[in-house]
């Protein structure tokens, strides 16, 4: 039995690897780029946060998380890191549940990946771009600018359409609208957003650690506690990725409001700028020792106050106005950056027609699809790969026959 899959990606290639272990399937692996795992060796910062010792279903999101699972239990994340070590990759996971690869280095993953399918019944055919699919009786035939291919079964695992400049793309979405599969809207996430605050630029580079909450017209609509970056747009970092989903999807007043001093009260923060009174700091260094210099710059600022008044200067409703400004400042946002700048693809490939336990699709039988192209996203944090991994696996083993 031949398998033929689309995507040398994360799913692609851990699709190939489980089907290739019934030794009686040849697997065609075809992945449109010059090598494999093109996007997976830029993941992280290029660490590669392969998944999350805390992945759950609620991790998830799509319009039917719940497809995700059972692929998630089958192939959960202990098996998956047993997986990883049978593969030869050492890995170390990181306070907040987080596991790299051991070396730091997301093309360790790549490559223990990229060995493993050297496989005498896996053949791997890199520069190869798939343009058309469509099932003549019983066979999948694979149309590309360089050659045809015939399958007994097919699997998608061409990704979303975030990470343009990586290989995202619409191809995934085409090939399997082709087969009469329905695919919601798409949206970027885990994406930075913009914001029409004048002063980002200003802070651009700037990190500082907050407790971020998005408001829809004064309403919290997420809200998270982490590392913030700021900018020549406006507002990125894992804690904006995270709340980033959907944000600025309605119309409305859509705004971030920072605590920027999130483990610090209000009070303890008024008692030690009221104690700075006693000297005749210029008021641009009334935060210094306390936020990043710049930032303080700005938050005086935006409370209303000149830089160069001496601090002993101030009344103390300026003093509550800067103490306000650093524990609720806020910035209105515009919109999300595109989806060149997403990590992630939100919607996708309609779920409820293919199988969760199988991930064949109910309508066309024989043909599968897995990761990132099917409308499930996972939170910031190595869930989307968790995902890729999981679902790859299970269509894999299960066109392979191994289940
Ligand atoms: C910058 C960045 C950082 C990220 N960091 C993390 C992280 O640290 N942790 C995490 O969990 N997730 C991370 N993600 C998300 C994660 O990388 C994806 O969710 C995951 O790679 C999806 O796996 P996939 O196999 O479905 O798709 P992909 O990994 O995108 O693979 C799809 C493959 O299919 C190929 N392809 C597409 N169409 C065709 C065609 N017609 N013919 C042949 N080949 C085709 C593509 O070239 C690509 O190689 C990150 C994403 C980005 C963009």
């Amino acid at each position: 039995m031949t398998i033929g899959i689309i995507g040398g990606g994360a799913a692609g290639m851990a699709a190939a690897l489980a089907a290739s272990e019934n030794e009686n399937t040849q697997v065609i692996l075809l992945e449109r780029q010059a090598r494999v795992g093109r996007k997976l060796a830029a993941t992280g910062n290029g660490r590669c946060n392969l998944t999350n010792l805390h992945a759950n279903e609620g991790s998830y999101h799509g319009d039917a998380p719940e497809f995700a699972a059972f692929a998630l239990e089958k192939y959960n994340v202990q098996e998956t890191l047993n997986w990883f070590r049978s593969l030869g990759l050492f890995t170390v996971a990181e306070d907040s549940g987080r596991v790299y690869p051991y070396s730091d280095q997301a093309n360790s993953v790549v490559d223990v990946l990229r060995f493993a399918l050297e496989r005498p019944n896996i053949r791997l055919e890199t520069g190869f771009e798939v343009e058309k699919v469509k099932k003549n009786g019983d066979m999948f035939h694979i149309e590309g600018a360089n050659g045809t291919f015939d399958c007994d079964k097919l699997i998608i695992a061409c990704g979303g359409l975030a990470g343009t400049k990586l290989g995202g793309s619409m191809s995934g979405y085409k090939l399997l609208r082709a087969f009469g599969h329905k695919c919601t809207k798409l949206r970027p996430n885990l994406v930075q957003l913009k914001s029409s605050w004048p002063g980002a630029a200003s802070l651009k580079g700037v990190r500082a650690n907050c407790h971020a909450q998005i408001l829809h017209n004064g309403e919290l609509f997420a809200e998270s506690r982490g590392e913030l970056q700021f900018t020549e747009y406006g507002l990125s970092g894992p804690v904006i990725f995270e709340i980033s989903r959907d944000v600025c999807s309605d119309r409305g007043d859509w705004t971030c409001r920072l605590d920027l001093l999130p483990e610090i009260g209000e009070n303890v923060l008024k008692t030690e700028l009221l104690r700075r009174k006693n000297t005749n700091l210029p008021v641009s260094e009334l935060l210094t020792g306390i936020l990043h210099n710049r930032l303080g710059r700005v938050l005086t600022q935006s409370a209303g106050i000149s830089g160069y008044v001496p601090v002993n200067q101030l009344e103390d409703y300026e003093i509550d106005a800067v103490c306000r400004a650093v524990k609720g400042f806020d910035v209105t946002l515009t919109e999300p950056m595109g989806m060149d700048s997403a990590q992630v693809t939100a919607g996708g490939i309609v779920t409820k027609d293919f199988d969760p336990e199988t991930m064949e699709s109910k309508l066309v039988s024989g043909l599968y699809a897995c990761g990132e192209v099917l409308d499930i996203d996972g939170d910031c944090g190595g869930y989307n790969l968790q995902w890729a991994w999981s679902s790859g696996r299970l269509a894999g083993s299960h066109a392979g026959g191994n289940t």
